[in-house]
């Protein structure tokens, strides 16, 4: 699990000299109240650090040159509380590295109407001098969330909350390695990418290893290790006698598969992983309930080599650490088109998050249809009912584009008794139809990242700091309007 206080969001003042001494050490003082209340918030889930205010422009560039060297600083929020010229900006926000949220609230909820006059005006000005620093943003083209309103109210801390998650999770694939065993697989087209870009634009290392190494590993793992994990299994999920019997040197494979991986992860200081069915070589077993555990421990992955969607599902686990519900790798099965209930039915081969179920995972070990290998164990579950999104990560050659769909996750009641593996039933918005002809026309995957646990500003807002293509399908989403937005899209992005 994720320590988002690591994060730190370095928080600027914005004023100037004009206005003397008195006021500018109100300006610190509210200021310094405001970060400090702003601190104590269970929904700011990292650390604000306050910074001088700011006055000149070569403080500011210096402000700026601190916090790009500084790898503690995740992002920068900017309050003009009174008016800031914004030429004296220029010179650090051309040079800044990190995401940026400019905060347009003031010190004061009301206006003190008895007792207003001019010296209030003059401190509390955000009015205007937020407006001054909004021109100079929009005049440079830098990419940043506007959040508006009073700083007590709960909806403004919770939308600098879903920021902060995002440049957290931004902040942690900056440093973070994709561990890919094997390729991807054969002759698929949309798990291919361009990982030299993924790396400029996210930080993520993609890199390769053999499944050499890892089933050499693997076949080193201690018995007792597995044993261990074994009664760690007992004690988290519901396991049928015949899982404790026969099944169970079948378990303990799977055991010894987690342990091999999880010893490569660390090693590596990986973030996300991807394996591949078609090179299992020295595996007794496809990765099954392995990837649930890692998956659940908070690790990114992806089936089939698709390292784009591990990559999204590791940010994504970061920005819902500690939130209720879940995030998980899914696919695209199939769909049920029966008229007033057409919905979609999701899972993997094996590889579904239990950070998603809606009950206590059953541990089984079935045959699989697929790839020539042993039984493989895995955790079968309903993904629980409720609100929840699917997002995706395409590479369209000249640039990424990423696609969310506002989901609804029904409950499961219609029985399924040969099909043991890990699924979600979920009905699209604006409905199936319209939602999948949207998906493919913007070229969306068969994989994607669930999350019941975030919603899509998380996700526009990871994608408008990490400078890509965002492509949203939501109640008011309309397939003909899409596509005129796609082609204008097109336009706009081939000139970045
Ligand atoms: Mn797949």
């Amino acid at each position: 699990m994720t320590d988002l206080k690591q994060f730190e969001f370095w928080f600027i003042v914005g004023s100037q000299d004009l206005y003397g001494d008195e006021v500018l050490k109100q300006v610190a003082a509210d200021a310094k109240v405001m970060v400090e209340e702003l601190g104590k918030s269970r929904t700011i889930p990292c650390t604000i650090v306050i910074k001088p205010v700011a006055k000149s422009p070569a403080q500011i560039r210096s402000i700026f040159e601190e916090a790009n060297a500084a790898r503690s600083c995740a992002g920068i929020i900017t309050w003009m509380h009174t008016f800031s010229p914004s030429k004296m900006w220029i010179q650090g926000l051309a040079i800044n590295h990190k995401p940026l949220l400019h905060l347009h609230t003031q010190f004061n909820r009301d206006i003190p109407w008895a007792s207003i006059d001019m010296d209030f005006m003059n401190l509390n000005q955000s009015a205007h001098g937020d407006r001054e620093h909004g021109y100079i943003h929009a005049r440079m083209r830098l990419p940043r969330k506007i959040v508006v309103g009073y700083w007590e109210d709960e909806t403004v801390r919770h939308r600098i909350a879903v920021w902060m998650r995002a440049a957290a999770a931004r902040a942690d694939g900056m440093t973070s390695v994709v561990v890919r065993f094997g390729d991807n697989m054969r002759e698929v087209a949309v798990t291919e990418g361009d990982k030299v870009e993924a790396q400029i634009k996210f930080g993520w290392q993609v890199n390769g290893w053999g499944i050499g190494e890892l089933a050499d590993r693997f076949a080193k793992v201690d018995a007792s290790r597995a044993e261990a994990l074994f009664e760690e299994y007992e004690a988290a999920y519901e396991l049928a006698p015949s899982t404790k019997a026969d099944d169970r040197p079948a378990v303990l494979e799977q055991a010894k598969i987690e342990i091999a991986l999880l010893d490569i992860l660390s090693a590596e200081g990986a973030g996300a992983f991807t394996t591949t069915f078609q090179d299992l070589h020295g595996l007794p077993q496809l990765p099954g309930l392995a990837c649930q555990r890692l998956m659940e421990k908070g690790y990114g992955f992806g089936a089939e080599g698709d390292w784009k969607q591990s990559m999204l599902l590791r940010s994504a686990k970061v920005m819902a650490t500690g939130l209720p519900g879940g995030v998980s790798f899914m696919e695209d099965y199939t769909y049920h088109f029966e008229p007033g209930r057409r919905v979609a039915l999701g899972a993997h081969m094996l590889e579904v998050c239990p950070t998603i179920a809606d009950e206590k995972p059953r541990l089984e070990v079935h045959p699989l249809g697929i790839g020539g290998k042993a039984a493989p164990a895995r955790l079968v579950f309903d993904a629980a009912p409720g609100p929840a999104v699917l997002a995706t990560l395409i590479d369209l050659g000249d640039r990424f584009r990423m696609i969310v769909n506002e989901i609804k996750t029904v409950e499961i009641v219609d029985a399924m008794p040969r099909l043991p593996v890990a699924r979600a039933l979920w009905d699209p918005y604006p409905n199936l139809p319209e939602a999948a002809e949207a998906w493919i026309l913007a070229g969306g995957t068969h994989h994607s990242v669930y999350a019941s646990a975030l919603t899509t500003e998380y996700f526009r807002d990871w994608a408008e700091m990490s400078g890509i293509e965002f492509v949203l399908i939501d109640r008011d989403t309309k397939p003909t309007r899409l596509a005129d937005e796609l082609r204008w899209g097109e336009a706009y992005w081939s000139k970045r």
